[in-house]
């Protein structure tokens, strides 16, 4: 009896399995950006047991001698859909695969493109975030994310971008830039200078709220930087391409703004964080996706980062 109900429970648990992998692979398309650049539009959930982590918009970019993969995706099963997606495209062989920064939804599907002669690329700082979150991220992402990641998927960089870098995939230039701390310590954005496309991954979020990891004083300064830049569209880390991305990068900017002048206040006023967290920016709550869940999450992060300044 007792092997009967091991047989059914994992029958059960293979038969949700297939489920959730048909879920992912019915979901998972990409779109031409412009020709040889491609992308898969994340959706705005949070990573749970039904996504898996694959929440992010990842894509590639296609060159006469070279592809390079930008992002590789929330898990390994996301990471190997993008492969056959590649390869459904193109013969040319996969040489890089950029990561644009730390956080899982971009960077966990490496594992399935770790092979001879592709090269890994990331900011100067990925290494060392890898490392130090690796532990956190791997279970994390078994007790949370539903899907066995080890130690194995955290592909450090074989290419580590200081300043920038500029990647010529035959007939196709990758100009990448390592910015200074914002999203996260170590955010790299990638221009295809042919389509005059920019990829800033989460350096932009447009409809869902965006997360503050590295410094909201250094996110300000790298926004006022790439609203200078002349390019033709920009693909942010969530949400959709934009050709009219100034705005989207304004109204990021206003949100970081109000979030840096508000908690900066009430830190002068000697309130504690319990009450910013209550009271700072809830006029923005309701034009942003998944604002509950993150608005909190960044003011604490911000007012850890100005309580101490002079
Ligand atoms: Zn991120």
């Amino acid at each position: 009896m007792k092997s009967f109900w091991v047989v059914s429970l994992s029958l059960w648990v293979g038969f949700f399995t297939v489920q959730c992998q048909a879920k992912i692979k019915e979901a998972f398309t990409v779109q031409k950006v412009a020709p040889g650049l491609y992308f898969h539009l994340g959706n705005h959930e949070l990573p749970n047991r039904t996504n898996h982590g694959a929440i992010a918009n990842i894509g590639f970019v296609v060159g006469k001698q070279c592809v390079a993969v930008l992002d590789s995706g929330g898990n390994r099963e996301q990471g190997r859909l993008l492969k056959e997606a590649i390869e459904k495209i193109t013969d040319v062989p996969i040489c890089y695969v950029i990561n644009s920064h730390v956080h899982p939804d971009h960077i966990f599907g490496n594992r399935s493109f770790k092979e001879n002669g592709v090269q890994f690329i990331g900011h100067k700082n990925l290494a060392r975030a890898l490392q130090a979150r690796a532990i956190f991220y791997t279970q994390r992402a078994v007790e949370q994310l539903g899907i066995n990641l080890t130690l194995q998927d955290i592909v450090l960089p074989d290419i580590a971008v200081t300043d920038s870098l500029t990647l010529d995939l035959g007939g196709r230039i990758l100009a990448i830039t390592a910015h200074g701390s914002a999203h996260t310590d170590n955010d790299l954005s990638v221009l295809d200078e042919n389509s005059q496309t920019l990829w800033l991954s989460d350096l932009l979020f447009v409809e869902h709220l965006p997360v503050v990891d590295g410094s909201l004083k250094g996110w300000l300064k790298e926004l006022k930087g790439l609203s200078r830049l002349q390019v033709k569209r920009v693909v942010p880390g969530h949400g959709p391409v934009l050709v009219n991305w100034r705005a989207a990068l304004q109204r990021q900017e206003s949100y970081l703004s109000l979030l840096l002048r508000e908690v900066r206040a009430m830190i002068k006023e000697g309130k504690f964080i319990e009450q910013a967290i209550a009271e700072v920016g809830q006029n923005a709550a309701g034009q942003w996706a998944l604002f509950d869940v993150f608005h909190k999450k960044n003011i604490t992060f911000v007012f850890a980062e100005l309580e101490w300044e002079d």
